[in-house]
């Protein structure tokens, strides 16, 4: 079945699923604390959609081209019951790829029953191996050595591959990104560096601390050399390249300095049932008030086209210090 294509032409493959706005962690760069902090007005229960209203909207996605479901938060494993969820989109019919984002804090407990529910691979993000710079950065004080754990529970519980996204903000962390090269290579999983960006309004951003992709690859091909490897899937989101020596590879998301908007198939859904376009979109389509409403699934698949259909979004392309302090969604709400 052929995907609906937007206004330039670009399919609708990929649906990220943010189940919470909540997380464990106040990453610096997502989650200030001084923002989201005490007293923060979170999602009230009641606005965030059940299981099984994700689940039917899954299905309504798939039917319009989606083959990739991606879930995220806030930080998915805080979501009470979350394996029942993966279970449930495990058993949408035609979805051919079912991941999740964590931080790795709750990983270890969790690890076996997200296996056994169905699903195959998972991406833990990690910015650093060194306590001090971790914690700082992750700023509760949560200790590199539980992830680590959460990934080894993860590893033997099946899970493959283990991809881990780390995030490079100059003067905090670039200094890492070989430690954290060596470690995983070691390791077999698949470390992706991602380009800080300005995502929401919350996060200072600042072009400063953003550490261009090719200085990364410079970095890590300095000693392990390196050579580009092929997407696994158009519009994949990580330029991958693999090490010479064979052994393994890396990812770069270099959304700031080589934006990847032309291939761009991404559809984000938000925990309280709001349909993004783009990851630095200020505004989203509102899918609970249909659903909750009594809307068919015919009326509900012709609104996804309808939204699908007249997307223009391509914000990387035109990013500016300008837009960086546009009003756009906030990451912990859309789950990146
Ligand atoms: S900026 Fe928006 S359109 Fe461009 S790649 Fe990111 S999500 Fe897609």
């Amino acid at each position: 079945m052929d995907a609906v294509t937007d206004t330039r032409n670009r399919p609708l493959r990929d649906l990220r699923i943010s189940v919470t706005d909540r997380c464990n962690f106040r990453c610096v760069y997502c989650m200030p604390r001084e923002v989201f902090g005490r007293g923060y007005a979170f999602l009230p229960h009641s606005q965030v959609l059940t299981f099984e209203e994700i689940t039917r909207l899954a299905r309504l996605f798939v039917a319009q081209g989606v083959e990739k479901v991606r879930i995220t938060g806030g930080e998915p494993l805080v979501r009470h019951d979350i394996e029942k969820l993966v279970a449930m989109l495990a058993a949408v019919p035609g979805l051919h790829d079912l991941t999740l984002t964590t931080n790795g804090a709750l990983l270890k407990r969790k690890a076996q029953a997200l296996r056994e529910a169905g699903l195959r691979r998972i991406t833990v993000s990690l910015d650093s191996l060194r306590d001090d710079v971790f914690m700082a950065m992750n700023d509760v004080d949560f200790p590199v050595q539980g992830v680590l754990e959460g990934i080894e529970a993860a590893q033997e519980a099946g899970l493959h591959p283990i991809k881990v996204n780390m995030v490079v903000k100059r003067g905090v962390n670039d200094s890492d990104a070989l430690d954290m090269a060596r470690y995983f290579r070691e390791r077999g999983h698949i470390l992706r560096f991602i380009e800080y960006m300005d995502v929401g309004t919350t996060n200072g951003w600042r072009m400063d601390d953003v550490v261009p992709a090719a200085e990364i690859l410079r970095m890590i091909d300095g000693e392990m050399p390196l050579e580009p490897a092929e997407a696994n899937y158009p519009g994949e989101v990580a330029e991958r390249y693999r090490y010479k020596d064979g052994g393994g590879e890396i990812g770069i998301i270099a959304s700031v300095t080589q934006p990847f908007c032309g291939a761009c198939t991404r559809a984000r859904l938000s925990a309280e049932g709001k349909f993004y376009t783009c990851l630095f979109s200020s505004a989203g389509h509102d899918l609970r008030g249909l659903l909750r409403g009594g809307a068919t699934d015919d009326e509900l698949s012709a609104f996804l086209r309808s939204v699908w259909r007249i997307r223009d979004d391509r914000y990387s392309e035109v990013r500016a210090e300008a837009t960086a302090s546009l009003p756009k969604i906030e990451m912990s709400y859309i789950g990146g």
